[in-house]
């Protein structure tokens, strides 16, 4: 009965989405619930396997996960700020409960494994994905070798500097990376640093979308933020082309697919800060599930890994 479904898993800093599917990619029963995780980091593996056996465990050869980052593949451990910083050994958790092989990538590179099999990318070697959620990162083809990094933390885009003077801090430490302006759940406390810093009232928002509609409404230092929050992430994608010179850029994350306000400007700040020529640019066709789409298709070929698209 081994291998005749799969099971992918996103684990992302505030849902978790699992999935099982058949080996044509067929997808049977999905699931998404909070990451409850968040306050107690340790239950992960636990919480985890409770929804993947409520997908159900029968028949399934394999398990993909993509998860927010840092990754220490070595162990298979995430690390990741959004859930305390330390070691969660979800891997060998997982392989320990299931008796199957388990295989941990980053969350950003499995959405731009799902773009390039199932998306967009499927005309081109040089891809990049870029999400905007509660953190920023990125998943990226070049050559059409798939990018991993001696700890699975090739592209960990979130923590690019974006300015030396502003010390505004990172959930990892550091300070002034691009996450901790622009994300989900950093633009509201960027917003207040802004107000401090220019003498302005605070904001009163406590959403990112409030904090557009804010703006929408003329609010000064809604609209500040808005338009920081633009240059700031056309400065990190611009960084991200120079880098990796993509043909493609696709744009996911729900900040992004679901605010225009935030989304729309940014391309258009792009080509000030670009070497590189632009590639093609616009939002993931693929949606929410991008992640978990791209789970999966590890979990039916894991060798992808390694091999690329050659
Ligand atoms: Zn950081």
């Amino acid at each position: 009965m081994a291998d005749v479904f799969v099971i992918g898993v996103d684990i992302g800093a505030t849902n978790i989405r699992v999935a099982r599917s058949d080996m044509h990619g067929k997808v049977l029963k999905m699931i998404k619930v909070k990451n409850k995780a968040i306050e107690n980091p340790p239950i992960l593996p636990l919480l985890v396997a409770d929804l993947i056996r409520e997908v159900g465990e029968e028949g399934v050869g394999a398990i993909g996960v993509g998860s927010i980052g840092p990754l220490r593949v070595s162990d298979g451990s995430i690390i990741p700020p959004n859930l305390g910083n330390r070691p969660i050994k979800i891997k060998p958790e997982l392989e320990r409960i299931f008796d199957i092989p388990v295989f941990l990538t980053n969350d950003c590179i499995s959405a731009v494994i799902a773009e390039k099999l199932l998306g967009e990318g499927k005309n081109y070697d040089n891809l990049v994905y870029i999400t905007f959620s509660t953190g920023i990162g990125a998943g990226v083809i070049v050559d059409g070798k798939i990018l991993s990094g001696k700890d699975g933390n090739a592209h960990e885009v979130g923590h690019l500097v974006l300015d030396v003077d502003d010390r505004v801090r990172c959930k990892c430490g550091g300070y002034s990376h691009w996450e901790a302006f622009c994300s989900g759940s950093s633009i509201i406390p960027y917003a207040s640093f802004l107000s401090d810093k220019l003498h302005l009232p605070e904001l009163g928002a406590k959403t990112p979308e409030a904090l557009f509609k804010l703006a929408r409404e003329g609010n000064q230092i809604a609209q500040i933020v808005t338009e920081r929050c633009a240059l700031i992430n056309a400065a990190g994608i611009a960084s991200v082309i120079n880098a990796y010179d993509p043909s493609l850029v696709t744009i996911g994350g729900s900040l992004a697919l679901l605010n225009p306000d935030f989304y729309e400007p940014m391309l258009g700040n792009l080509q000030q800060f670009l070497t590189n020529r632009m590639p093609k640019a616009y939002l993931t066709h693929l949606g929410e599930d991008i992640v978990l789409k791209g789970a999966l298709e590890i979990a039916k070929d894991p060798g992808i890994i390694q091999r690329g698209f050659n």
